[in-house]
């Protein structure tokens, strides 16, 4: 994957836009046979915000979902929803034969714990891994949805044939949504997995030494040329609205020539995420198909 020669290296983009097209393209299909045998797939996002880029995201996925013929509602319940109704929307879609698939879509109004209420979404119907039994599932190497975000990481380096088994592969962020189920994913793949955050003591000198380094802190351009060894593969889940527009976690300029491979802001773990959640509804619909 990475070309090197004495004087010169060149880093090679991982894009996630080809394996999300062959995610849709499968997904699609199977969502034609249930459609014919009148079990389309339908999918909820459940929102109770006013921010405007999560609201533009909501409407991506359900654009997303339409073009592979899976049904997408957005459950918009406003900013100003109480936890009881987010809580009883939750339960009464548990309830709803018809739907297959629920995102409780974050940020949700101040004071209100998405895991704790992600903990009242039906394992079988949570298509983004966000009910804390689901995490566990994903820990003990049972079936259950991975939160989308991590399986994309994973599935993109199996797309561009990374190895996983024994490399050292440093994970920046520990949240429940990325970092830690990342991590999770990757012990069950058998690599060396060390996780840094925001409390590490010598970041660089953690992601300088792994073969692989994943990152997902919200920090713009956090990684540069100083925390990546030489020839790495670097994973940038990042997403960070700047004035300079969308960019990741990664200083792409800065460890351009240094890393062997990098995933680009946009265009890497982003497109796999949503196509994955569009493929996990369609597996929630088939197995409530029988
Ligand atoms: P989060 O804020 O919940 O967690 C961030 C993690 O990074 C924390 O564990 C924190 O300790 C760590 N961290 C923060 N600053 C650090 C520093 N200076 N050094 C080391 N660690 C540090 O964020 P999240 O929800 O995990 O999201 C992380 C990033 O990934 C964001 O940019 C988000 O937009 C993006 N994201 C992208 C996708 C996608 O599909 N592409 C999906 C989810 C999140």
């Amino acid at each position: 994957m990475t070309v090197t020669t004495t004087e010169h290296r060149v880093t090679t983009e991982l894009s996630g836009r080809p394996l999300a097209a062959e995610i849709r393209r499968r997904t699609g299909e199977r969502a034609a046979v249930l459609g014919a045998a009148g079990a389309r797939p339908r999918l909820v996002v459940v929102t109770a915000t006013d921010d405007g880029s999560t609201l533009w995201y909501v409407r991506s996925i359900a654009k997303a979902a339409a073009a592979v013929g899976i049904a997408c509602d957005i459950a918009d319940l406003g900013p100003e929803a109480s936890r009881t109704r987010v809580r009883d929307r939750l339960r009464a879609l548990n309830q709803d034969p018809g739907v297959h698939g629920i995102i409780l879509q974050t940020p949700l109004p101040d004071g209100m714990s998405p895991a704790e209420l992600a903990v009242e979404i039906d394992p079988a119907k949570d298509v983004d891994g966000a009910n804390p039994a689901s995490l566990g599932r994903c820990a003990a190497g049972l079936p259950g949805f991975a939160p989308a975000t991590a399986e994309a990481v994973v599935r993109l380096l199996d797309h561009h044939g990374v190895d996983l088994a024994g490399r050292d592969i440093t994970m920046v962020g520990r949240s429940v949504v990325v970092g830690t189920p990342v991590a999770l994913l990757l012990l069950e793949r058998h690599a060396t997995v060390t996780v840094c955050h925001s409390r590490t003591a010598d970041l660089a000198g953690h992601t300088r030494a792994a073969d692989i380094v994943i990152v997902a802190a919200g920090v713009p351009r956090l990684v540069g040329a100083d925390h990546v060894g030489a020839g790495a593969v670097v994973i940038d889940v990042g997403t960070n609205a700047t004035d300079d527009g969308l960019v990741g976690d990664v200083d792409a300029g800065a460890v351009d020539g240094v890393a062997g491979a990098l995933t680009p802001v946009p265009g890497g773990v982003g497109p796999v995420t949503t196509a994955l959640l569009l493929a996990h509804t369609v597996q929630a619909a088939d197995r409530a198909a029988g």
